[in-house]
């Protein structure tokens, strides 16, 4: 199997690069084209628009729509193409075989249950178990942030976040708004914005639908202006993956692979990890290739480890942990479901992502004042 992800154009490249920029020294190499054009650009923005990937962007807006004539370059999602993992490689500069974010929720041996990272909630119960601090203890990371104030203690950094976190913007609105007041601040600048949209509303109703296509549209028209009102700001415009719109199988529909796990996947709907029973581990492979084969490619733990799925570099100390027996990768439209009474989240959604279409990973980076 070639690599899911681009060792040399991914988001873990692209924050390399904001790295390069600033002359600190990178964990891995970053993109030549993108370092040549910010040479000697003093403020500079890095806005991520969650799940705006290149088949979305393509899908809602035509080759000669002005945010796509910006297109400097095609990077691809880390491997899983999920918030979770591709949004904190992009923030550590590092894969998430090095952070520990494989996925949305991972399987904690010491709570014996498998958690959200972003939430703490029980996955397949859906409530709030702990918190999300307590979650992530082990995963901590230095962040682009932390580095950069490190060594540029005078570069003025900004974060603009959606009211996911304290201090975060309620509407697109306020977002863009203080994202101009930013930019009309004199010095040397590094600016980091995330806005949830599209991926949210496509989550909800597929990738298709006139909301989505007037999100696009709207986000278009705010970055126009945004970069016309602050043309001293070079603004990369990107991403941390696609979507597809999606089918969910419950995992417990077969109740002769069900009964060979030792608890239901965790990771990802379309990046799947399994922890098996002792001794069934060949049982299983044989019936999840039967009944899923042609929909999931399988691989043991060891092929995951000798073909570097989740990224380079070292892996993280609990890395073996959160890597079960098996990973499936979604190669089609279909995700996994825990198929409890109490799991209703993922069934209702019409779109999904995380899996190994190029739907999901492929990223346009588009550069604003050049
Ligand atoms: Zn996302």
């Amino acid at each position: 199997m070639k690599t899911i992800y681009s060792p040399t154009h991914s988001l873990v490249n692209l924050s390399n690069t904001i790295l390069a920029h600033y002359q600190i020294p990178t964990n891995h190499p970053p993109i030549k084209k993108l370092l040549a054009t910010l040479k000697g650009k003093q403020k500079v923005a890095f806005l991520l628009f969650d799940g705006m990937g290149q088949s979305i962007l393509r899908r809602h807006l035509p080759f000669y729509a002005w945010l796509r004539t910006k297109t400097l370059c095609s990077i691809t999602s880390t491997f899983p193409s999920t918030t979770a993992a591709a949004t904190n490689a992009f923030l550590s500069a590092k894969y998430p075989n090095e952070i520990g974010w494989l996925g949305w929720a991972h399987y904690f041996p010491e709570h014996d249950r498998i958690l959200e990272l972003f939430t703490g909630k029980d996955s397949l119960l859906q409530q709030p178990a702990l918190p999300a601090t307590e979650v992530q203890k082990t995963i901590q990371y230095q962040s682009i942030f932390q580095i950069l104030h490190q060594h540029k203690p005078n570069l003025a950094i900004h974060q603009v976040w959606p009211d996911v976190r304290p201090g975060g913007y309620k509407t697109i609105d306020t977002w863009f708004q203080h994202l101009h007041e930013l930019g009309l601040q004199p010095g040397p600048s590094f600016t980091y914005g995330y806005w949830l949209d599209p991926d949210k509303t496509i989550h909800q109703q597929g990738v298709c639908p006139k909301t989505v296509q007037t999100i696009i549209h709207d986000i278009q028209s705010r970055l126009k202006q945004l970069a016309e009102q602050n043309p001293d700001t070079t603004y990369i415009v990107f991403a941390d993956h696609g979507l597809l719109d999606v089918s969910f199988l419950s995992i417990q529909a077969h109740q002769e692979i069900y009964a060979l796990l030792k608890r239901s996947f965790s990771l990802e709907p379309r990046a799947a990890t399994f922890f098996v029973k002792d001794h069934q581990h060949a049982l299983f492979a044989k019936r999840f290739h039967h009944f899923y084969g042609k929909h999931f490619l399988l691989l043991t733990k060891q092929e995951v480890k000798d073909q570097k799925l989740y990224g380079l570099g070292t892996n993280h100390p609990r890395f073996n942990d959160f890597i079960g027996d098996f990973v499936a990768i979604a190669k089609g439209r279909f995700g996994f479901t825990h198929g409890t009474k109490d799991d209703k989240m993922p069934l209702t959604m019409k779109a999904h992502h995380a899996g190994m279409t190029p739907a999901e990973m492929m990223i346009d980076v588009m550069v604003l004042n050049l």
